[in-house]
């Protein structure tokens, strides 16, 4: 491929080990009992997948954003809800740290995040909806030197396994074309006031431990404000931008999957004498128009990165790749389930779930038609 250099198959390597000696043989068991992975969260610390485009001074590998495609990819083969969690605590609540941390929040919470000693959750969404952040009422207030916080989070992944929680606040009224006026925090998990719900239970993700979290009286000291007051909101872009790209690697990763189950299966599955992908023409078109679109992505998903590596926002694009990514992994994997026929809809054949993790996809973290909107409004700006 013409994306791979020494380093990045070097890494490729390492993911695809721990792929098959470790995620493999517990993904199907996380799947049916939604137990979130500790040990392969800590396990994927360990190696730096957790770390990938972390500086190095905050023990991260320092790698660039390609090389966190591949891992992403590679590990949603197996398991797509590791790499959900991934990017809640990578992309979502540390890239906030990343871009607005101070030195001394950086070392308290980004270095431990990297090598995965902290898991971190990030909540933005409430009752209102994830994308009206107008509507939404957390609000934190500052009484001498603490902020005391009121509100509450709904959907947020990786809760009650979090060390700390990124949330966002309104600290002033909120301005509702740029949002400014929203502030975001870093709370510890122990602090008091801040009360961690149950987990939903869920389509697919399995195992993501999401649910509510609220803030009663929450009294935080100042220094656990993230960047300057009222205004993190250009850090969530590109932070939420950062997630939404790592979307493409994960559905490419989850229709790759789907795809090659359901090729074997055409191959060893024998109708009146012949293996189903010589027998039904049908089966092969389908076969041949998954595989064109993966590659369609494929390209679209490393493009897109290499644009990234080289310093472009990729606003637009980031939010297209959630968008794709999570339509074309749908499409693949409902073809998928149909060309196992009937035991394509039975859990323990195992192909199913991927179908259920790439429906959650096209909506956790925003919807697809939220995404929509944003590249529609760039559009009409002729910013995009
Ligand atoms: C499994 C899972 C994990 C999640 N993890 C997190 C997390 O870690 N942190 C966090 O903060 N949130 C998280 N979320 C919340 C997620 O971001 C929201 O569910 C999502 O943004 C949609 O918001 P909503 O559920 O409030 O639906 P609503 O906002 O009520 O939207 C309902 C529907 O209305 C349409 N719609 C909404 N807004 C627009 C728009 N602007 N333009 C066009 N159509 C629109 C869409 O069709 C959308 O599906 C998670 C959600 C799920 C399901």
């Amino acid at each position: 491929m013409w994306y791979m250099n020494e380093d990045r198959k070097l890494m490729l390597n390492v993911v695809k080990d721990f792929v098959e000696q470790e995620v493999k043989p517990v993904a199907m068991q996380i799947d049916a009992t939604d137990e979130y992975p500790v040990k392969l969260f800590k396990r994927a610390g360990e190696l730096g997948f957790l770390g990938i485009t972390i500086p190095t001074e905050y023990d991260g590998l320092g790698l660039d954003h390609t090389t966190a495609a591949l891992i992403y990819e590679e590990i949603a083969k197996a398991c797509p809800v590791l790499t959900v969690a991934m990017g809640a605590h990578s992309m979502l609540a540390g890239g906030m740290i990343s871009m607005l941390g101070s030195h001394e929040q950086k070392q308290k919470y980004l270095s431990k995040a990297a090598t995965g000693e902290y898991i971190l959750a990030c909540g933005s969404t409430e009752s209102a909806g994830g994308d009206n952040h107008v509507e939404h009422t957390t609000k934190a207030v500052l009484e001498g030197d603490e902020w005391v916080i009121n509100g509450g989070k709904v959907l947020v992944s990786n809760i009650g396994v979090a060390d700390a929680y990124v949330i966002f606040a309104a600290t002033s009224e909120v301005d509702p074309v740029t949002r400014a006026g929203i502030s975001a925090f870093v709370i510890d998990k122990d602090t008091p006031g801040l009360t961690i719900g149950a987990w939903e239970h869920k389509l697919g993700w399995h195992g993501s431990a999401t649910g509510s979290i609220s803030f009663q009286d929450l009294h935080l000291p100042k220094e656990n404000l993230l960047g300057q007051v009222g205004g993190c909101m250009m850090a969530a872009a590109v932070s939420c931008t950062n997630e939404f790209l790592t979307c493409g690697p994960v559905g490419l990763g989850i229709a790759e999957a789907a795809y090659e189950m359901a090729f074997q299966y055409s191959l060893e599955r024998v109708q009146r004498g012949l293996p189903m992908y010589d027998r039904f023409q049908v089966t092969k078109f389908k076969l041949v128009k998954m595989r064109t679109m993966i590659e369609e992505l494929r390209g679209f998903v490393y493009s897109t990165y290499a644009m990234k590596d080289q310093g472009e926002m990729v606003l637009c694009e980031g939010r297209m790749m959630k968008i794709r990514g999570s339509e074309i992994a749908e499409e693949i994997c409902r073809e998928a389930i149909q060309i196992f026929g009937g035991v394509g809809v039975i859990r323990e054949t195992g192909v199913e779930r991927f179908w259920r993790d790439a429906k959650v996809l096209a909506i956790g973290g925003a919807s697809v038609e939220a995404l929509q909107d944003f590249i529609g409004t760039m559009m009409r700006l002729k910013k995009f």
